[in-house]
């Protein structure tokens, strides 16, 4: 349970058990969270019911996920595909509705869970929206914490409700704190799986091609996800959301690189006890543990056998060959307003790469030039409000856009 200063509630009272069956909402329904949700939801149909699904832009994945878990509202972002999505969903009583609005109207159907799986900060507007409802909310999105953390926090605080980590490492590192008394935490350990660059050098990490960024060696996920961890910017990410969600200061959070994926997170306390989340790597396993909390559902995951594993591993990450997990650090310790640049700032880089713009070095490079800009003209202070926040992920992005823009009319692959 989330208190006023982000930290989880030392004794959590009992809760009582999820009503049957447990209404979900399901925004970013059509992505690799949003069909490992649908995957669960579709073995459970006793236990659950889905009172809306969103997506971005694909028409048939969102009528098919819609129909599949028997949605009563549809809404898709690209305005245009209204109607696409109205005839692909003719013949049920699913209603459909196409637009900003029609997100917002998603993440406010009743719900017992709000299921938060759109990439981006496009997730923060109808997140928070869900969370201002007094709706419990499992948050896969990383970037609503990272780009507002602190008025998320606030308002999760203020109404009361679960904000439940579906991040594979929050979710391990929510279930080693087991309601201890957060005072009590010396550290916290996020790991990192090094990504499919993890033993290449500097210079061969500088031209890694689109396809090469895509390879993870652990984890099937959406690209810009992939993108970011195979610069270990995805855990720079993960160090900010964990602050905000655990209410744990900059310098008692570490990360370690451990390549097999199998120990995700770690809580060391002041008596010497380190307890850790350990699960085979599959988001069905952090995304059922929502699903179900404080229940347990059972799934259909491949089950840990260490005795097979062998060995696990475990290295200090280099800062000196992933220069974007350095910066991360370094704004999550100056704080104010800085995350919110990196985050928007990350998210043009990224597509500017996906795009094949962008060299694959030239996305810290672009996030770093970026913070240095918003410290020079104030656009870093702290946003007291989630919109202050996105008018700051407003204006950074457009000055990234503009910025790429002008380096790309050269013709040059942006560096
Ligand atoms: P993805 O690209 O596979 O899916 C993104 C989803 O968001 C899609 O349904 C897409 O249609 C939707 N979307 C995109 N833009 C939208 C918009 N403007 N409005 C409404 N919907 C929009 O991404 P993913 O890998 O599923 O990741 C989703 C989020 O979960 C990210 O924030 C990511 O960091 C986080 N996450 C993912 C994983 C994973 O294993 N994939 C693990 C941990 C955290
Ligand atoms: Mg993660």
């Amino acid at each position: 349970m989330a208190l006023a200063n982000g930290q989880f509630h030392a004794h959590a009272p009992a809760q009582p058990p999820a009503p049957v069956p447990r209404r979900i909402v399901l925004l970013g329904a059509t992505g690799s969270i949003g069909r490992s949700t649908v995957d669960l939801l579709e073995r459970d149909p006793e236990g659950f019911s889905v009172s809306a699904v969103a997506g971005g832009r694909d028409v048939e994945a969102l009528a098919r996920v819609a129909r599949a878990v028997r949605a009563e509202f549809a809404a898709i972002r690209d305005e245009s595909a209204y109607a696409a999505l109205k005839a692909a969903l003719a013949g049920t009583n699913i209603q459909v509705a196409a637009g900003r609005e029609a997100i917002i109207e998603a993440a406010l159907r009743d719900a017992d869970l709000v299921v938060s799986a759109i990439v981006g900060a496009a997730g923060v507007e109808p997140t928070y929206a869900a969370l201002a409802a007094g709706r419990d909310v499992a948050l896969a999105n990383k970037e609503c914490l990272v780009c507002a953390g602190v008025p998320f926090m606030r308002k999760a605080a203020e109404m009361g409700v679960q904000l439940l980590p579906m991040d594979s490492e929050h979710n391990a590192i929510f279930q080693a704190l087991g309601g201890e008394d957060p005072s009590r935490i010396e550290r916290m350990i996020v790991t990192a799986s090094g990504g499919p660059f993890r033993t290449w050098s500097k210079e061969r990490i500088a031209e890694a091609s689109v396809e090469e960024a895509l390879n993870h060696p652990n984890w099937a996920m959406g690209p810009k996800i992939t993108v970011d961890s195979a610069g270990m910017m995805n855990k720079g990410l993960e160090l900010i959301e964990a602050h905000h969600l655990f209410g744990i200061p900059a310098e008692k959070l570490e990360v370690v690189v451990h390549p097999q994926s199998i120990v995700h997170g770690l809580v060391a306390f002041s008596d010497g006890s380190v307890t850790a989340g350990i699960a085979v790597p599959d988001m069905r396993t952090p995304i059922a543990h929502c699903l179900g909390y404080p229940d347990r559902l059972t799934t259909p995951t491949p089950r840990l056998d260490l005795a097979k594993i062998a060995t696990l591993t475990f290295e200090a990450p280099d800062f000196e060959r992933f220069p974007a997990l350095k910066l991360a650090l370094e704004v999550l310790r100056d704080g104010g307003g800085l995350p919110t640049v990196l985050n928007a700032a990350n998210e043009i880089a990224v597509e500017a790469f996906l795009d094949r713009r962008m060299s694959f070095d030239g996305i810290a490079r672009h996030v770093a030039e970026a913070c240095e800009a918003a410290l020079r003209d104030g656009t870093a202070n702290a946003p007291a409000t989630v919109e202050d926040a996105l008018a700051v992920d407003h204006i950074v992005r457009e000055r990234s856009r503009s910025a790429l823009a002008g380096r790309a009319a050269s013709g040059m692959l942006l560096q």
